[in-house]
């Protein structure tokens, strides 16, 4: 009973299938539709911050894991509908906020709601601080993540570590999750259905750790999130309001592998992101 009340407080209908509040899910509506109609009323300056050259490529690591392959401008099938995410949860104490990813990583259990747990070695659930300002949402894990169940730790991870580096974090300051948590077979992207089921999950890691700043990694992570099959392109370089945080959508570190001259627009993606976060760049050398 505690602990259905405490999925309640969170917000987390979904995971035990009882109503919630409605007078909360009206006021957590209304104060949406408050931040979003506040974040549209300066939309040019995000494109501001992405002017000027800047030269900065981050290196990637030599471990020889296998990279998701993505095609970064044609993610999930045109003719699957996108699932609509849960109603934002209510906001959890910084102090709780380790224990609700704990419940909801229970909940999520020994998985076996959609067909990628049949080749799954280890569930990655996510990996972080629960209290973190910035959070990374992946694709989904390859070979090296299912082996170790930890998100990005082949070479798209090293890549990753890197640009977190350069953006003058630690990896455990930052929350790393994908949008599916086992690995489609051969690092496919995965199917929609996939999507629709594991996703919920990742909405609710979202609305816990409630990061100020969230960048999807690739077009996968962009469509899932924002629910708009748009060329990524299309999605980059500005800031999008989420779920009461900033939502900013970059290259996917194994594409960056695939095009190193992309680096230069992931770099600019990520300075809009510590310009959100009110961060400077580390001094080189
Ligand atoms: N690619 C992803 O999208 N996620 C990972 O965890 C690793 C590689």
């Amino acid at each position: 009973m505690t602990r259905i009340r405490f999925y309640r407080d969170l917000g987390i209908t979904e995971l035990y299938r009882r109503p919630v509040d409605p007078a909360l899910m009206a006021k957590l509506a209304a104060a949406a539709e408050e931040k979003s109609a506040a974040d549209n009323e300066n939309p040019g300056a995000a494109e501001a911050a992405l002017s000027g050259p800047n030269n900065r490529t981050f290196a990637a690591g030599d471990t020889d894991s296998q990279p998701v392959l993505l095609e970064e401008d044609n993610p999930i099938s045109p003719r699957k509908s996108i699932p609509a995410p849960p109603q934002v949860a209510a906001e959890v104490p910084v102090a709780e906020r380790a224990a609700a990813l704990q419940l909801i990583r229970d909940e999520i259990g020994d998985c076996t709601r959609c067909p990628l747990h049949k080749g799954r070695n280890k569930l990655v659930y996510g990996d972080g601080s629960p209290t973190a300002r910035l959070m990374f949402v992946g694709e989904g894990p390859g070979a090296d993540e299912d082996a170790q169940g930890l998100p990005f730790v082949g070479r798209a991870g090293q890549l990753l570590n890197n640009m977190i580096t350069a953006m003058g974090l630690k990896r455990e300051e930052v929350y790393i999750a994908n949008v599916v948590k086992c690995r489609p077979p051969g690092n496919r992207v995965p199917e929609p259905e996939e999507i629709a089921t594991c996703s919920p999950f990742l909405f609710h890691q979202i609305d816990v750790i409630r990061p100020q700043v969230l960048v999807a990694l690739g077009a996968t992570a962009a469509t899932c999130l924002l629910g708009q099959r748009q060329p990524l392109a299309g999605l980059r370089g500005r800031v999008h309001a989420f779920r009461g945080t900033q939502l900013i959508v970059t290259y996917h570190p194994a594409y960056l592998l695939r095009d190193p001259r992309q680096k230069k627009e992931a770099w600019a993606d990520l300075q809009i992101a510590m310009r959100e976060l009110g961060l400077k760049p580390p001094k080189r050398g």
